[in-house]
């Protein structure tokens, strides 16, 4: 996990956003191998292992997808400028690695990726129930196979994305008033979140 990704984490427990901190065991060029997360609200501590996150039991399976390339996901999320944050979630993140070639200084969030990916630089994996980022922090979100059909996992990418950013996903397209669909083909869709 990446030292700064820090920043934008919030605990997933039920109560207001408020700060982690990151007590590292292991660092690597900036990398976190080992550590915890405490969450100064509740008291709750997560453990960093092998360089990943755990926050939480992934509660879907990662499917892999075919269809979401990381020149995929690049183009379809539009992003234009260099830096900040993306979501990838599930077979989603399969691919990081091809995203982060096709992306501009990127970070990639890989969230409850299949088994096997491979971390490296300019990716942070973790495994939560949710998104573990705060509110309006992440430039893009595309959830995988699995993900994308789950109401829940929609109103993650929602609450996370900065204002008028996207979420990708494989699956059924959505109809939710807080999605304004602008393609859908082949299983794969593209939508802006809408905020009330
Ligand atoms: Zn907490």
């Amino acid at each position: 996990m990446f030292i700064e990704l820090t920043d934008i984490l919030r605990c997933p427990a039920d109560h207001e956003e408020g700060v982690l901190v990151l007590l590292p065991d292991g660092v690597t060029d900036r990398q976190v191998r080992s550590g915890h997360l405490g969450c100064m609200d509740c008291g709750l501590v997560y453990p960093i292992l092998e360089g990943v996150a755990e926050f939480e039991a992934a509660p879907i399976e990662a499917a892999r997808s075919v269809r979401l390339t990381g020149v995929a996901m690049v183009a379809f999320l539009g992003l234009g400028g260099p830096g900040g944050y993306v979501a990838l979630v599930g077979g989603a993140a399969e691919d990081w690695t091809g995203f982060a070639e096709a992306s501009d200084g990127v970070h990639v969030l890989a969230l409850n990726p299949p088994p096997g990916v491979p971390s490296g630089r300019g990716v942070s994996m973790a495994r939560g129930a949710g998104v573990p980022v705060k509110s309006r922090h992440l430039r893009g979100v595309v959830l995988g196979p699995g993900y994308a059909d789950a109401p829940a996992w929609i109103a993650e990418a929602v609450r996370t994305l900065l204002p008028g950013q996207r979420v990708v996903g494989e699956g059924e397209t959505p109809s939710v008033p807080e999605l304004e669909v602008l393609a859908s083909a082949d299983g794969v869709w593209v939508a802006r979140a809408i905020r009330a």
